[in-house]
C-alpha cells in the first residue's frame, strides 16, 4: 500500500492529484492478491508490479488497478463493466466498492477459471461472462462506470453507447506493444464524450475475435 501511494504521489503531475480516494486504498488493501496469482509467484503477489497467470496474459500492477479504479470514481450503488477479467484481480477490488460488477473475458479457460475463484472467495456480487468485450454486454447496460484492462486501437463505439451520461470510460488506447495512453472519457449529459490523457501505459491487446 505504502509503495502505491509512493508511486501516486510520484506521478502526481499525469494524475493531476497525489493521493487517491481512501475508499480505493482500502479496497485494494482487502484484496488478497495472493489469491489471484500461481501459487508459485504467491511470494510476489504483494510486490508492485505485473505478473504472468497463464495463456499469455498478466495480473496488472496494483498501482495501475488502484490508478484506474480512482479514474472510474465508483460510487457504492454502481453497476460497472469491466473488459477484460483475466484472473479477476479488478473485479474483485471494483466488487469492494460498487453493487455489482459484469466482467468479460474473451479467453474461455481464464473465464472459468477467474469465475471459479471469485465464487470461491465470496464475491458474489461478479459476473463473468465470456465474449469479446469490445463489443460490451448489452444484456446489463447501461453501466456507471467502464473499465478496459486490455489496450484498444481507438475508443470502441459499443462502449460509449453503453456507458450512462455523467459516468466515465477509463480504456488504455495506442498500439499493441507500443506507445498506449491511459484515457478517462466522460460520457456528457448531451451525449458527447470528453477525453483526457493521463499515464503512458503498457497493457496487452484487446483481441478481437472476429478479426
Ligand atoms: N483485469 C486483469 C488484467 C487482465 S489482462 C487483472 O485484474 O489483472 C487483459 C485481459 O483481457 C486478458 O485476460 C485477455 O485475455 C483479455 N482480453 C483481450 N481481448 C479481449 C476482448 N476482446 N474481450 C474480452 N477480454 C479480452
Amino acid at each position: 500500500m505504502a509503495e502505491i501511494a509512493e508511486e501516486v504521489e510520484k506521478t502526481r503531475d499525469y494524475l493531476g492529484k497525489g493521493a487517491l480516494d481512501p475508499r480505493v486504498m482500502a479496497a485494494l488493501a482487502k484484496v488478497p492478491r495472493e489469491a489471484f496469482v500461481p501459487e508459485k509467484d504467491a511470494g510476489y503477489a504483494y510486490d508492485n508490479a505485473p505478473l504472468p497467470i497463464g495463456c499469455g496474459q498478466t495480473i496488472s500492477q496494483p498501482y495501475i488497478v488502484a490508478v484506474m479504479t480512482d479514474m472510474l470514481e465508483p460510487r457504492a450503488g454502481d453497476v460497472v463493466l469491466e473488459v477484460g477479467t483475466g484472473c479477476g484481480y479488478q473485479a474483485a477490488v471494483l466488487a469492494e466498492l460498487v453493487a455489482k460488477v459484469y466482467s468479460i473475458e474473451v479467453v474461455r479457460e481464464l473465464a472459468e477459471s477467474a469465475a471459479r475463484r471469485l465464487e470461491r472467495l465470496g464475491y458474489a456480487n461478479v459476473e463473468v461472462h465470456l465474449g469479446d468485450g469490445a463489443l460490451g454486454w448489452p444484456e446489463a447496460a447501461p453501466y456507471d462506470g467502464i473499465i478496459v484492462t486490455a489496450a484498444a486501437p481507438k475508443i470502441p463505439e459499443a462502449l460509449i453507447a453503453q456507458l450512462k451520461s455523467g459516468r466515465r470510460l477509463v480504456i488504455p488506447v495506442g498500439e499493441p506493444g507500443g506507445y498506449q495512453e491511459l484515457l478517462v472519457v466522460e460520457k456528457t449529459l448531451a451525449g458527447g464524450i470528453v477525453e483526457r490523457t493521463t499515464l503512458p501505459v503498457a497493457f496487452v491487446p484487446l483481441k478481437s475475435p472476429l478479426g
